[in-house]
């Protein structure tokens, strides 16, 4: 491994983590630790002989770390043969604070954690990961890679709800966005497909995964996303709704009495693909579908139609689109989903290649026609690789 980094996931009950060379993205090794703090955890973790799986408690971030340290001595492979470029660390929420990368320092700790309230859920748990991995690991350099970053090119008029302007200033209410991490992998790669440089191509970029939003790049850069202030705006997801009425909180709580709390995590956990099927997962909806469940049809149409909204919404934002590109487990695998959102697009430019649609999958692959204006790409996501690569960046950048 030339350029070997640790990449850490730390979310509310799980920890995820690779060893990953940032040279060529391989990975000699990965795994997750769930339930923490249950009764019982459980570690997988996937190294040169193979998936190996064990349980035990693990009380917190620290202990889950200390296991995932345990299994790479005894699974291999050995990270006290391997010189660490950096730790790399996923945080969700670099606000307005963070458009980079970033070395983690005591004052770095300090403006995640000033940006709890925005992302609760999720930089929370991501601090904690920060804090164990510099304790473990003190003499490695630990870089923070945000998921917001790659959004802080958004021009005011894309960022900016209509609202009392205050909000904005005293309580940081504007539209942040986020797979940023994958965005920034994703365009490069596309723009590497088309042949051209990254920041001479303009794309409309679908990250279809358990979460899914849309991004417009313009030249390499975000300028509109459509994820908000929080990851539920926008499209149709696994559990969330994506955009609804912003008067719905207030019907549900007038008409039924639910509480702000009760709404919010239906929207987040009980609304989307599960809300309308009761599946979250994309390949369970499309096996109803195909097993003539009318729910599953519906949320399969809802699903594809919010993403044609998006498509034709970032075309007139972007106004000369060089391609549209498809990412993440949807994105990449459901050939149904691309044709269904694209079809009948031919006076926009957008042709789709039915064969070549079905065959594409796990390569960057041109899925248009060859007379289609506008490419239509299949281009997998490395989130992984992206966050090594970019904590390699943050390290030669500082010596
Ligand atoms: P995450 O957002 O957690 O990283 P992924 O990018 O792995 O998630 O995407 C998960 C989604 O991709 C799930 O809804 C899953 O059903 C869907 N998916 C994975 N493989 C396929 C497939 N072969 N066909 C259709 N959908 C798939």
């Amino acid at each position: 491994m030339s350029a070997p980094v640790l990449v850490v996931n730390a979310g509310s009950s799980s920890l995820k983590y690779s060893l990953v060379d940032a040279a060529d993205g391989t990975a000699a090794a990965s795994g997750t630790v769930e339930r923490i703090g249950e009764d019982s955890g459980v570690l997988t973790h996937r190294g040169p002989d193979g998936e190996h799986r064990s349980e035990r408690r693990v009380a917190d971030h620290e202990d889950a770390l200390r296991a995932a340290l345990d299994a790479f001595a005894v699974h291999g492979p050995s990270l006290a043969d391997v010189d660490l470029r950096a730790v790399g660390h996923r945080v969700v929420h670099g606000g307005a604070t963070f458009s980079a990368p970033a070395l983690v320092d005591d004052a770095l700790l300090e403006a995640v954690t000033r940006l709890m309230p925005l992302a609760p859920l999720h930089n929370g748990p991501n601090l904690e990961g920060l804090k164990v991995a510099r304790r473990l690991f003190p003499d490695v350099p630990q870089v923070a890679v945000f998921d917001t970053a790659f959004h802080q090119t958004l021009p005011p008029r894309a960022f900016t709800y209509a609202v009392p302007h205050g909000w904005a200033e005293e309580h940081r209410i504007r539209r942040y966005g986020f797979h940023g991490t994958s965005f920034a992998f994703v365009s490069r790669a596309a723009a590497g497909l088309l042949g051209r440089p990254a920041d001479d191509v303009n794309l409309v970029v679908l990250h279809l995964g358990n979460g899914c939003s849309a991004t417009a790049v313009e030249r390499g850069r975000s300028v509109d996303t459509s994820m908000g202030l929080t990851p539920l705006e926008g499209l149709v997801m696994g559990t969330r709704s994506g955009d609804v009425d912003p008067a719905l909180h207030a019907h549900l709580h007038r008409e039924l009495g639910w509480s702000l709390a009760d709404i919010d995590t239906a929207l987040n956990k009980r609304s989307g693909l599960r809300g309308m099927t009761g599946e979250n997962d994309f390949r369970k909806v499309s096996q109803m579908r195909a097993a003539g469940d009318e729910r599953a049809a519906l949320a399969f149409d809802v699903y594809c139609y919010r993403i044609r909204k998006y498509v034709g919404a970032y075309y007139a934002v972007l106004g000369h689109v060089d391609a549209v590109v498809f990412t993440a487990g949807v994105g990449q695998h459901a050939p149904a989903v691309r044709s269904a959102a694209l079809s009948g697009l031919q006076r926009l430019g957008i042709e789709v290649d039915e064969e070549r649609n079905q065959r594409a999958g796990d390569r960057p692959t041109v899925v248009s026609t060859d007379t289609s204006e506008v490419a239509v790409l299949v281009v997998p996501t490395d989130e992984e690789w992206e966050i090594a690569r970019q904590a390699v960046a943050v390290v030669e950048s500082q010596s």
